[in-house]
């Protein structure tokens, strides 16, 4: 290419100036006033990949990137010949084709006489710096194991639809045993499972819902346009059943189940920080009710605090003036239709004759700490009534006690049971434990070892609720227990289902094969009684046979006759 005439005049500069932008890192380029390149240094064919040769005469335009428009470059161009300078970064491309970002000073150099000759310009490549600004940005918004945005962007996200002001729903969805689990995998694994999960929550969630991931095993949902609390809960179940499939970790499948706490906008909290802990509040509540559930936040919650508060004001008064009392539900047995024994059962009349179910205060007196005085006293009661039976001369037959998880875990439960069948005379032999089987799941080793004391001191043990909880059946031929009570559950329907008749059945075999016997609870209709008896069940008990009662009206029914006595017929083949 041959020099036009301003490219000679601009060569005809100080040699030690010229050397000096020779060797700069900066980016060095000159045009003419026509914008053509007259000029540019060594750094600036390093970075752009083209050679001095192959743009002298050129415009800059040839490292155009496309990201700017026309009015982009006439803006600066308008400037340029107006005599100013400009500032730009400029999105450039190589001769290679990568896209750089050129931060430039555009200066006009003019003649003694003020006339402008050369357009410079003065750039730095900072394409890294950038790179390492987003990554920043990046790492303040986002997690980078799941690459999912962090509780932090979530939260701006919030504020964004509050200024809005229109409903939407806050979901906090935890893992169930992350801890434990992440324990036994490692932290390799762990981490994978984790990937693996925000997967499968962002492909079952609609497509303008935000996911995030907020700390550990802890994912937070924003679903816009939530008409009402039941729409909430269908996606939290539909993320909680996504995660049902196992997790191929590589060796082995992983099963985990999820919990999830629901708020809803505006009704749960006023702010982006309300809501974040108010869905936390309500996964808190999802995951102590057994997890693999969803639980709403809502003021319910508050109610409930109150109601305890409440309650535990009354059950404080209820031990005070003794508002507690036993009845009995008759056991009847199948094999001669006899009464076998009776579950003593924990009733509470408050003083405006309100009763109250066991199953909301008995939770309630483990929580407050003084379910173990309350089943001592259920306990002593029981056996002084049994043995007040046997001396007024009735047949004998056992009484059994309920037992909370707390109670079995009593180091002195043995000493306790000993107190009380002494004090009342009682034979061991006519005393049962109840308990459940989530109780042993905990710590099997030492339920064991309590179960066999209690055996050795001659007491009989049931298993209550059976099938109702985590039911392995594993872990059963380590139990040593007399009996197991088949949950209501799975008496409820058994005349119409196939499936819980199979299950009944298979229990009842496999009971009789470990030496077991079955108790069926919660027998309501005669046509249940008749399927129990086909399947070999050897005692039942339920409402169709005997509600519980008091220990007065017990006596008056052992003597009446029996409505479902005929039902126990033809027994004699046992
Ligand atoms: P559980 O030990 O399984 O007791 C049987 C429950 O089933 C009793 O409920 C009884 O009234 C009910 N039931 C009996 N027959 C039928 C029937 O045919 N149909 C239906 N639907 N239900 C029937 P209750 O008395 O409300 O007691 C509930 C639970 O409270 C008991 O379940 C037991 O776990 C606990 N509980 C009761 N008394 C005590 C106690 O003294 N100590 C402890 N720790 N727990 C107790
Ligand atoms: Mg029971
Ligand atoms: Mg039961």
């Amino acid at each position: 290419m041959t020099a036009s005439a301003p490219e000679q005049q601009f060569h005809k500069t100080n040699p030690l100036f010229a050397e000096i932008v020779q060797q700069t890192a900066d980016l060095v380029l000159v045009t003419d006033t026509r914008g053509e390149i007259v000029y540019v240094n060594p750094a600036w064919e390093r970075c752009t990949g083209y050679s001095s040769e192959e743009v002298l005469g050129q415009r800059p335009s040839i490292l155009s990137s496309g990201k700017h428009d026309r009015a982009f470059f006439q803006r600066i161009w308008d400037l340029l010949v107006a005599g100013q300078s400009a500032q730009e970064i400029v999105i450039n491309k190589t001769r290679s084709g990568e896209l750089f970002y050129e931060e430039k000073t555009l200066t006009p150099v003019r003649n003694q006489d003020g006339q402008i000759l050369f357009f410079v310009s003065i750039g730095k490549d900072i394409t890294r710096q950038l790179q390492q600004e987003d990554k920043l940005t990046y790492l303040t918004h986002y997690d980078p194991l799941t690459d999912l945005p962090n509780r932090r962007l979530l939260a701006d996200r919030l504020e964004q639809r509050i200024q809005e002001e229109t409903p939407f729903a806050l979901l906090c969805l935890g893992l169930d045993r992350f801890k434990s689990i992440n324990e036994s995998l490692g932290n390799r694994l762990g981490d994978e499972l984790l990937k693996q999960t925000a997967e499968r929550l962002q492909t079952c969630l609609p497509d303008d819902a935000t996911l995030s991931r907020s700390s550990g095993d802890e994912f937070l949902v924003l679903l816009k346009n939530i008409k009402n609390a039941r729409s909430a809960a269908y996606m939290a179940h539909k993320m909680i059943h996504e995660l049902e499939r196992p997790f191929d970790l590589g060796a082995t499948e992983t099963y985990i189940s999820a919990s999830v706490g629901i708020t809803l906008y505006p009704a749960d909290g006023q702010n982006s920080d309300q809501l974040l802990n108010n869905a936390d509040i309500a996964l808190h509540r999802a995951k102590q009710a057994g997890g693999q559930n969803y639980c709403y936040f809502t003021d319910q919650l508050t109610r409930e605090a109150i109601n305890r508060f409440q309650m535990e004001n009354q059950l404080r008064q209820a031990l005070l003036h003794k508002e507690f009392y036993l009845e009995y539900q008759p056991r009847i047995s199948l094999v001669d239709g006899h009464l076998r024994g009776v579950e003593a059962l924990l009733r509470w009349q408050q003083p405006d004759g309100t009763r109250v179910s066991p199953a909301e205060f008995i939770p309630q007196l483990e929580e407050m700490g003084l379910i173990t005085s309350v089943g001592e006293w259920v306990l002593h009661s029981a056996c002084l009534q049994a043995s007040q039976w046997q001396q007024a001369g009735f047949p004998d037959f056992k009484v059994s006690v309920n037992l909370s998880a707390k109670q079995f875990m009593q180091k002195d439960l043995c000493q306790i049971v000993d107190k009380c069948l002494q004090h009342a005379g009682l034979d061991a032999a006519f005393l049962e434990l109840e308990v459940t089987e989530s109780l042993m799941i905990e710590d099997l080793k030492s339920s064991v070892t309590m179960l066999q004391n209690l055996r050795d001191m001659g007491v009989s043990l049931a298993i209550d609720d059976f099938g109702a909880g985590y039911s392995s059946l594993g872990y059963l031929k380590h139990l040593p227990v007399n009996t197991l009570k088949i949950d209501k559950a799975f008496i409820r329907d058994l005349a119409e289902d196939v499936a819980d008749a199979a299950i009944v059945q298979a229990v009842i075999t496999m009971a009789h094969r470990m030496g077991l016997e079955v108790t069926a609870e919660g027998v309501e209709e005669a046509d249940q009684l008749d399927l129990l008896v086909s399947l070999g069940c050897e005692e039942v008990q339920g409402f169709y046979l005997a509600r519980p009662m008091s220990a007065e009206r017990l006596q008056t029914w052992l003597v009446e006759p029996k409505e479902y006595s005929k039902h126990l017929l033809p027994l004699g083949l046992y």
